[in-house]
C-alpha cells in the first residue's frame, strides 16, 4: 500500500501542494516519500526515507508534479528506492502503488537492453519499459497501456511525461481517484488528498486510463466516467491536533463503532446470513487489520451463531484444502 498524489494545471508551488497532499495519505505508507516536479526542461526531484512530518521541499512554481509515500515491498527503505523512479533519459518519472509479480524477468529484459536501474524496487522497471515505448513512437497513453498489460499483480501507476507535460494513470484493484475543477486536474489514491483541489471526482475503474493535461482530463476505457461532487469531510482527514494518525484513530474508536452500529445494521445482517449459508467462513487480514479480523471472528461467531475462522493473510494458504466453492472468505 502507498499514497499517491499528482497535479497538472495552472502554475503553483506544486512541490508544497504535493507534500501537503502526501501528509493526508501517510496512513497508507510511511517509510519514505518522494516528490518530482517538472521545472523548465528537467524533472527536479526530492526523496527521503522517514516520515513527511516536518519535511519541506523547495521547487520553483510549476504546472506539473507528483509524489508518493511508500510502504516498501521490494528493496530496503532507502532514498534510492523511494519513488518516483526515472527512466534513463530523465524524460519520464513513475510512481507505483502495488507489487509487480514478474518484475525479475522484466528487469533482466531492460538491463539486457542497456538500461541503468538505480533502485532495488519492482516499480522502476515501469519507467524503463515506458522509455522504450516512447522511443518507438508511442504516445504516453499508448506506452502505459502496453506496459501495464505486461505487469502481473495488483497496482496503480502514474507516469509523468516531461516532454508533453502530461500524466497518465491507470490501475488494477488498487484505488485511484481523479479530481477536477476549472484550473487543474489531480489524481490520488484517496479522495481526502484532493480536498482543496477538486470540486468533482471520478473513481477510476480497472481498465480505464486517465490522461491529465493542463487543459483537463480525458478518461479512456470502460464507459462514460461517473463524475460526482467531492464529499471529503475535512474533519475526518488531517491530524486535527493529534500528534499522529495512530493516536487520532484510537481516540476516534468509540465514535466510529457507534456510527457503524447505527448505520451498518443491514450490512451486518447480510454478512451474518452469508456466514450461516457458507461452508466455513474465514476473516482474513494483514497487520492491524488482522486484529480487526480476529475481533470480527468473535463477534460474527456470536451474531451468526456459527464458528467463524480467522487467519492472518500470510497463513491463509494453510486452510486451502478446506475450501470449497461455497466457502466464504
Ligand atoms: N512495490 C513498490 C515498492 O516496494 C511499491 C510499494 C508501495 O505500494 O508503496 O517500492
Amino acid at each position: 500500500m502507498c499514497g499517491i498524489f499528482g497535479y497538472v494545471g495552472e502554475p503553483i508551488d506544486v512541490g508544497a501542494a504535493v507534500l501537503d497532499a502526501l501528509r493526508t495519505l501517510e496512513y497508507r505508507g510511511y517509510d519514505s516519500w518522494g516528490v518530482a516536479v517538472g521545472v523548465d526542461g528537467h524533472l527536479a526531484m526530492t526523496k527521503s526515507p522517514g516520515k513527511i512530518a516536518g519535511a519541506s521541499v523547495d521547487f520553483p512554481d510549476s504546472d506539473i508534479g507528483f509524489g508518493h509515500t511508500r510502504w516498501a515491498t521490494h528493496g530496503g527503505v532507502t532514498e534510492a528506492n523511494a519513488h518516483p523512479h526515472l527512466d534513463c533519459s530523465g524524460r519520464v518519472a513513475v510512481i507505483h502503488n502495488g507489487i509487480i509479480e514478474n518484475f525479475r524477468s522484466l528487469r533482466q529484459e531492460v538491463e539486457a537492453k542497456g538500461h541503468l536501474l538505480r533502485s532495488e524496487t519492482d516499480s522502476e522497471v515501469i519507467a524503463h519499459l515506458i522509455e522504450d515505448e516512447l522511443a518507438s513512437g508511442s504516445t504516453p497513453r499508448q506506452a502505459l497501456e502496453s506496459v501495464f498489460a505486461r505487469l502481473d499483480g495488483l497496482g496503480a501507476v502514474i507516469v509523468l511525461d516531461l516532454a508533453t507535460r502530461t500524466m497518465v494513470a491507470t490501475k488494477r484493484t488498487s484505488p485511484l481517484v481523479i479530481g477536477r475543477n476549472c484550473s487543474k486536474v489531480t489524481v490520488a489514491s484517496d479522495e481526502i488528498a484532493l480536498a482543496g483541489h477538486a470540486t468533482e471526482v471520478h473513481y477510476l475503474e480497472d481498465g480505464e486510463m486517465a490522461l491529465l493535461t493542463a487543459g483537463g482530463v480525458e478518461i479512456a476505457g470502460a464507459g462514460s466516467p461517473a463524475w460526482s461532487t467531492i464529499s471529503v469531510d475535512q474533519t475526518r482527514s488531517g491530524l486535527n491536533g493529534f500528534p499522529d494518525f495512530m493516536s487520532k484513530e484510537m481516540a476516534e474508536q468509540p465514535d466510529v463503532l457507534e456510527r457503524l452500529v447505527a448505520e451498518g445494521a443491514p450490512q451486518i445482517e447480510t454478512l451474518a446470513t452469508a456466514i450461516k449459508e457458507s461452508y466455513g467462513a474465514y476473516l482474513i487480514g494483514c497487520g492491524t487489520a488482522s486484529y480487526a479480523a480476529l475481533t470480527g471472528s468473535y463477534l460474527f461467531s456470536r451474531i451468526a451463531a456459527r464458528h467463524v475462522n480467522f487467519a492472518p493473510g500470510s497463513e491463509f494458504k494453510y486452510y486451502e484444502h478446506f475450501l470449497r466453492h461455497d466457502s466464504l472468505a
